[in-house]
């Protein structure tokens, strides 16, 4: 079974997708996000000197992204609105 592991780059929240040849983007079941960063599963990643990296990059672009994390986050809010109104 294709079952991916992601962390989503916005709330840092870790989760496993089926992911299908058909399936849409995978999002954050949290905040909806679609910035995940697909982990490596089946891989023994657990050295600590990565995980540092990967959080320093976490960092990095978080704090590069400033005010844009802001706009992205209400790009998110605006799509689950208009989810809302036509969904169903
Ligand atoms: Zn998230």
């Amino acid at each position: 079974m294709p079952i991916y592991e992601y962390r989503c780059t916005g709330c840092t929240r870790e989760f496993e997708l089926l992911v299908l040849r058909n399936s849409p983007t995978p999002a954050c079941p949290s905040c909806d996000s679609q910035n995940l960063e697909q982990l490596l599963s089946g891989f023994a990643v657990n050295s600590e000197g990565t995980r540092q990296a990967s959080i320093d990059k976490f960092r990095r672009s978080y704090k590069a992204s400033g005010q844009r994390r802001d706009e992205q986050v209400a790009a998110v809010e605006y799509e689950k609105k208009e989810r809302e109104e036509h969904g169903g």
